[in-house]
Formats: C-alpha cells, structure tokens, sequence
C-alpha cells in the first residue's frame, strides 16, 4: 500500500461510495427514460456481471455508457484498496499523490502517466480520467 494513512483511506473510500451511490442514481434515471427498459432499470446489475457492458451497449446511451464506465472504475479501486494496491500508480509503481486521489480517487495512474496515456490512448477510460 502506498503511503495512505487508514484515515485518508477512509476518507477516499467515502468519496468513492458517494461518488458509486451517485452513478448508480443516474444509471436508474437514465434507464427509467427509456420505457423499453423499464424493467432492467430497477435492478443495476454487478459491473462484474458479463452482461454488464453488454447492457451499456444494447442501451446505446452515451450517459449510462459513461455512468457504467465510471462505476467500474469506482469498483476497481475498492479492489485496489483490498488487495493493498490502492495509491500506487499502475503504469510505474510510484505513489499517487494524495491531493490528486482526493479530486479523483478512482484514479489509477499517476498525472505524469495518465497524460502519456490520453495522449496515445486517446478513446479509451473517456468519462473516468481527469
Ligand atoms: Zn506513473
């Protein structure tokens, strides 16, 4: 685990968890829009489950498509944070500033990395990078 002391931690786990409940908000708004799919919108299934991207996909609704790329993202780094990984930038291992996991904790790079990555993946993680 990088450098967090478990406060911090706690502190970033409650933003993710606003952040999630927040997503999870809109995903069911935005679904209950579309009266074809009334019937999924009462139940968000787990970014885990296959069917998951499938569904974003079958929706063709840029908003959920972005809500679900992020509330994957937010369900990645509750897993960073269970594993001990959580902090620590995936590309080069250094640490990832505190401020900067405070204005995006579902961040998995360090700023220096995430530039070089927008920069040469410039379509892909759109919706959850600064
Ligand atoms: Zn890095």
């Amino acid at each position: 685990m990088a450098e967090l002391n478990s406060e911090q931690i706690d502190e970033l786990k409650k933003n993710l968890q606003e952040r999630e409940q927040v997503l999870r908000d809109d995903i069911r708004r935005e679904m209950n829009l579309q009266d074809s799919y009334a019937d999924v919108a009462a139940e968000v299934p787990d970014p885990g489950d296959a069917s998951f991207a499938d569904l974003s996909v079958d929706l063709g609704n840029a908003a959920v498509t972005r809500d679900l790329t992020e509330l994957r993202a937010v369900q990645n780094a509750y897993a960073r944070m269970d594993n001990g990984t959580y902090g620590e930038c995936v590309n080069c291992g250094i640490e990832i500033p505190y401020e900067r996991l405070k204005v995006q904790p579902t961040a998995e790079r360090c700023a220096p990395c995430q530039m070089q990555r927008e920069k040469t993946h410039i379509d892909t993680m759109k919706g959850s990078t600064m």
